[in-house]
């Protein structure tokens, strides 16, 4: 699933690229991911032209100058594609809009989780799912040290579960997750109730810093390399790293998959 450095590496990319360029026409190819009419759609985006893109939690929001916003939750096979109209289109491409430097922008998703919404700002709360009971996102200057514990201490479950407890804070997924209790040194399955003020001042610390560290080298590679098929996850220290060696103390990194999900951590150093 994309986290905060993906999107925000998407967003360096596109706002480079797309602010002041119109949509000359958009094609809704598979319905679904558009919650709307696809000819609706396609005749309410034809003309529009975009404004810097931002971004909340794990939403893209693509701003336009007409007030209307393409707000993007790409669950975990979202992705998007910038590139020349004769470019191969891939089988899942959910929707394209050729635009007026004759390039084209594009999501596919191979397993057609993703969502895609276009509404005004007054209407976000209505029509886009789960958008006001998201807490607030972690890298909102207002979540300060103080009310990120405050939020966190009403959560009891296992810490890692905590952080990905979208109600709680809101933008942290699976990956960064593991990275982030490994710069903390905290245990993934250490129960929320059982650390200290100061250890979660130090997980709310380790946000920040994995945030800030990892968002220009995902960034970087979308420049250097492209946009991704999958994930530019190499940087990661531990997650999907279980077998070697722990780059801090050298211990074996330790691997426990539940469901669908991987949870990589570090016996040696994280307590
Ligand atoms: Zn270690």
């Amino acid at each position: 699933m994309p986290e905060i450095p993906d999107l925000e590496g998407y967003r360096a990319y596109f706002n480079k690229r797309l602010p002041g360029l119109a949509v000359e026409s958009a094609q809704s190819v598979i319905p679904w991911i558009v919650r709307m009419g696809r000819d609706e759609f396609e005749s309410r985006m034809k003309g529009q032209v975009f404004q810097p893109v931002d971004r909340r939690a794990k939403y893209l929001l693509f701003p336009f100058e007409s007030g209307d916003n393409l707000v993007v939750h790409s669950m975990l096979t979202g992705r998007f594609e910038y590139l020349q109209p004769k470019d191969r289109r891939r089988p899942k491409t959910a929707f394209i809009m050729h635009l007026s430097n004759n390039m084209d922008f594009r999501y596919f998703d191979d397993r057609n989780m993703g969502r895609a919404y276009l509404v005004r700002e007054d209407e976000f709360a209505e029509k886009v799912p789960r958008w006001t009971e998201m807490g607030p996102d972690v890298m909102d200057p207002q979540l300060t040290e103080r009310v990120f514990i405050e939020r966190v201490k009403k959560m009891r479950a296992q810490i890692k579960s905590v952080l990905t407890t979208e109600k709680c804070i809101a933008g942290i997924g699976n990956a960064y997750s593991d990275e982030i209790l490994w710069e903390a040194r905290i245990h993934p399955y250490r129960k929320r109730t059982d650390l200290s003020e100061e250890q979660l001042g130090e997980i709310f610390r380790s946000i920040r810093k994995v945030m800030d560290w990892s968002t220009p080298i995902v960034a970087g590679l979308m420049e250097e390399k492209g946009l991704p098929t999958n994930h530019y996850r190499d940087h990661l220290r531990v997650h999907r790293k279980g077998g070697q060696d722990c780059p801090r103390c050298g211990h074996r990194i330790s691997e426990i998959t539940s469901g669908q999900r991987i949870t990589n951590f570090c016996r040696g150093c994280q307590e």
